[in-house]
């Protein structure tokens, strides 16, 4: 999963360029820049690689999905149907707008039950937000559907996914909008950063605007754009930028490594009775950050991950996890905030905890997610497997 593993002279000669300069911002300074603008080629180059028209990078990735929320005018009073599986920056960026997250099941494949998300929609639902988890897609042809029958906006949630793709097309690029993260855990790191990605001009410059205070940046002079509207600061630095110009040069190659090594160790245990893995809608876009299965009950998921952790196998058990499933999300269903929230969306927010989601329970309840390292050995490999198998096999 993690560009981190991969960080390289590439990504120093980058940073070099920035630092040579002295010239550490995105925009303006034409002249002292000697010729380098980071920020604007990493935009240009996620363009060129996903086949998406715009790119807005951002500071971070919560900061994109802000962002993006923003772009399509998703404010007070509007809904967003979401997971209950997922990461809490996901809701954050819901709650930084004033709009109101409504949490559903995901289904085997770890993403969003498009049945759910029908069953939930309200006249104030203004979007429905897949987050392909775990490196692997939601069901999109599904919730495209229901996006034109209902009029939403699509917005994808990709920070956990880029690279991956849904019958041929890049997730994040799919719906209206999308997003990515590069904090120093995803697949391409900056640091810290984000990304905006859209087909629609009229989105992308809201997106553009928005995260420098409203600058329409139409002149040469800075100090001279004018406001339309009220912005924020979600710039992405160019030394972060810089970074990430490197990384995703090396896209394709960390891709083709998640892919082998997650393959090896899915083949390792793809015949033991009892293991149900992941669904996955396109096999041949998983990113294979993530190797997630089921196993037959919550009893043996929890012996498993027991053994693994004692063996020293890094894995995930998101029932106990308490940033990516809504079942020790307290301080969201108490709506504890540092600030005074909208009465109306505070009331919301408790009633999440009266809220069961039976369903996606029953799941998380019995997963367990291994995450799929670049830096791996094949010797690395062969101890892993073994630790796997076993641990499985003296459950089953
Ligand atoms: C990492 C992540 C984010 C937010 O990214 P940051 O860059 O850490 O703010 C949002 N959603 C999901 C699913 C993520 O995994």
């Amino acid at each position: 999963m993690p560009g981190y593993e991969f960080f390289g002279d590439e990504e120093r000669k980058e940073v070099q360029d920035v630092t040579d300069s002295g010239i550490l911002m995105r925009y303006g300074f034409d002249k002292q820049r000697q010729g380098h603008w980071k920020a604007k080629e990493l935009e240009e180059a996620i363009c060129q690689k996903l086949n998406v028209q715009h790119t807005q990078l951002t500071s971070s990735g919560t900061a994109a999905l802000t962002t993006a929320m923003a772009a399509l005018g998703i404010g007070e009073g509007d809904e967003i149907i979401l997971p209950c599986f997922t990461f809490v920056a996901s809701f954050e960026a819901i709650l930084s707008v004033g709009a109101t997250p409504v949490f559903v099941d995901i289904d085997e494949s770890l993403t969003l039950d498009p049945k759910a998300v029908e069953a939930a929609i309200s006249p104030r639902t203004k979007a429905i937000m897949p987050v392909h988890m775990c490196g692997s897609m939601a069901d999109m042809n599904a919730l495209l559907n229901i996006c034109r029958e209902r009029k939403l906006f699509l917005l994808e949630d990709a920070c956990q996914a880029i690279g991956g793709t849904y019958k041929g097309r890049y997730l994040g690029t799919i719906g209206d909008a999308g997003t990515f993260s590069f904090d120093f855990v995803k697949t391409i790191t900056c640091g810290e950063g984000g990304a905006v990605m859209t087909n629609n001009k009229d989105i992308y410059t809201k997106c553009d605007a928005y995260t420098d205070h409203g600058h329409d940046h139409l002149g040469i002079d800075r100090g001279a754009d004018l406001h339309e509207f009220i912005g924020y600061n979600f710039r992405i630095s160019e030394l972060h930028a810089a970074v990430g110009l490197a990384q995703i040069r090396k896209l394709d190659q960390f891709l083709q490594i998640q892919r082998s090594n997650k393959a090896f160790l899915k083949t390792a245990i793809a015949e033991i009775p009892g293991i149900q893995f992941r669904k996955v809608h396109d096999p041949a876009g998983d990113s294979a950050t993530f190797l997630s299965f089921f196993l037959p009950t919550a009893e043996i998921a929890r012996k498993v991950i027991g053994h693994l952790k004692a063996a020293g196998l890094a894995a995930f058990y998101y029932f106990d996890n308490n940033w990516h499933y809504i079942r020790n999300w307290q301080h969201l269903k108490s709506g504890s905030t540092v600030y005074p929230l909208n009465p109306g969306l505070k009331k919301q927010l408790q009633n999440l905890a009266l809220q069961s989601f039976e369903q996606s329970d029953n799941l998380i309840s019995r997963s367990i997610s291994i995450p799929i390292n670049l830096s791996w050995t094949e010797n690395d490999l062969l101890v892993k497997k073994d630790i796997l198998r076993n641990a499985i096999l003296s459950e089953l």
